[in-house]
């Protein structure tokens, strides 16, 4: 962690932009008491207690006029957000008076905060660390009251927690090995080997639990990309409007009108979904056709859950068991749409549906069917492992990157044992992925690392 001398007081709108009732402008830093008292009348800030909030104005020093009348809180150091003098000020003006006070604050002694300022102060004070840094960011964020749950659950520090056991459990390992070392001659090796190995798995074990919490709390936070397929006007942009219960895909008769990918986000029980409607995928001739249909068969690669959409209606085509094989080893959920009217086929007589996954019958023209697709969505990628109470959840793929290597060194450990290697390599392996666990909580990442993630963040926070 980078040595902390002293920072300057810095000072951003706190609250997201808009016509709010209520703005906040908030400063931090050695002078934050100082600076506002040196913009306010009504109250002398450097004399009011700790804690409290005061009626006053801000007004231009120079001209002595009122900017805003406001309350301003006073929370001086260490118990406050980022452990530094805090001063916040709460303005009523809305966003041009606001504006005004934070320039007044600006052009008297403070600077404008960087994105993620706030909260990185926050951590290198030590008031927090970098997963829950991760989850100011998420609860900022969050789209859904699943996402704000879990981002909660992680400011709440469980996984920082569980990681720090975790490395302290390496540590004392570390020092078993250590002593080994120093102490060959009372060194029982057989007996130390075998205890190394024991840990070491249980370690594992754990990690792999985490690594497990990963699909979903990546699912909650960053959505589930879901790529709408099936040839034209089986009734994909209906589905779309109704997963997303908006108008925003174009629905008509002519087959081929949705040319371009439409993205569209909704929520399944709390799940987000970033749905994307595709032009029919099939081989054209017709240029602007062909752009929609290569961007479809992106989209298909990309996704992680494809919804297969076919006209009930109508035989099926080629093109429909061409979507079939193209899909086979996807994550998907195939609908039969159209249910409202006659069956055109059986599904136990077509090869490639008799021996399918459950198909899904519906008509999205009298929306009927929609929460049998959204029970199969949770069936398919939520088992409710991440929701489970205080549980420690990893949530992104940098946690999910330094986990996975903390595993390998673990890994190597248990090859070094098996291969009889020499003590001091084992111990590198360990002290690997001591390191690789403390880069997750923030103890031994590298500076630029610091600067980036919280360079992510909105202004103000
Ligand atoms: P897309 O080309 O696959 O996006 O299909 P659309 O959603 O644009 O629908 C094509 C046509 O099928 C439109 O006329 C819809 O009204 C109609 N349609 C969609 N779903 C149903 C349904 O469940 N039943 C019936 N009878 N018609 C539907
Ligand atoms: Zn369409």
């Amino acid at each position: 962690m980078p040595e902390i001398t002293e920072f300057d007081t810095i000072a951003a709108i706190s609250t997201p932009a808009g016509e709010g009732a209520i703005a906040i402008v908030r400063l931090s830093g050695p002078s934050a008491v100082e600076i506002a008292n040196r913009v306010t009348r009504g109250v002398n800030l450097t004399q009011v207690a700790s804690h409290t909030i005061n009626y006053g104005h801000v007004i231009d020093p120079q001209t002595q006029a009122v900017v805003d009348e406001v309350m301003i809180s006073v929370m001086r150091a260490p118990k406050t957000f980022t452990r530094e003098d805090v001063v916040e000020i709460n303005t009523h003006g809305g966003m041009v008076a606001t504006n005004l006070v934070l320039q007044t604050v600006l052009s008297h002694g403070a600077r404008l905060a960087e994105p993620g300022e706030f909260t990185k102060r926050a951590f290198l004070n030590g008031r927090i660390d970098l997963t829950q840094a991760e989850s100011v960011m998420d609860v900022i964020r969050a789209q859904t009251d699943r996402a704000m749950q879990q981002a909660l659950n992680q400011l709440d520090g469980s996984l920082q927690r569980l990681i720090k056991q975790l490395r302290q459990e390496l540590m004392d390992l570390l020092g078993q090995v250590e002593v080994n070392i120093d102490y060959p001659e009372y060194d029982n090796a057989e007996v130390t080997t075998k205890q190394l190995q024991a840990a070491v798995q249980k370690i594992i074990q754990q990690l792999d639990h985490l690594l497990a919490t990963a699909q979903e709390g990546q699912i909650i936070n960053e959505g589930l990309r879901t790529a709408i397929i099936g040839k034209p006007n089986v009734g994909k942009s209906s589905l779309l409007n109704l997963l997303a219960h908006q108008d925003r895909a174009i629905v008509t008769d002519v087959a081929g009108t949705t040319r371009d990918v439409i993205e569209q986000a909704a929520n399944v029980h709390g799940i987000p979904l970033q749905l994307v409607d595709t032009a029919g995928i099939r081989e054209t001739s017709n240029k602007v056709e062909k752009i929609g249909v290569d961007r479809s068969l992106q989209a298909v690669q990309q996704a992680d859950l494809v919804l297969l959409v076919l006209d009930g209606s109508r035989s099926l085509t080629a093109e429909d068991q061409r979507l079939l094989q193209l899909t086979a080893d996807q994550k998907r959920i195939i609908i039969i749409n159209k249910n409202d009217l006659t069956p055109a086929f059986a599904p136990q007589d077509v090869p490639e549906l008799a021996q399918q996954e459950e198909l899904i019958f519906i008509s999205a023209q009298e929306q009927k069917g929609i929460e049998q697709i959204e029970k199969q969505i949770q069936k398919l990628f939520f088992q409710g492992i991440a929701t489970a109470q205080k549980q420690a959840v990893v949530t992104n793929a940098r946690q999910v990157g330094l986990l996975k290597q903390a595993k390998a060194s673990l890994e190597s450990v248990l090859a070094g044992i098996a291969a009889q290697m020499p003590i001091d390599l084992v111990q590198i392996d360990l002290t690997n992925c001591w390191e690789q666990l403390g880069a997750i909580t923030g103890e031994t990442a590298p500076d630029e690392l610091i600067t980036q993630l919280f360079s992510q963040f909105c202004l103000g926070k």
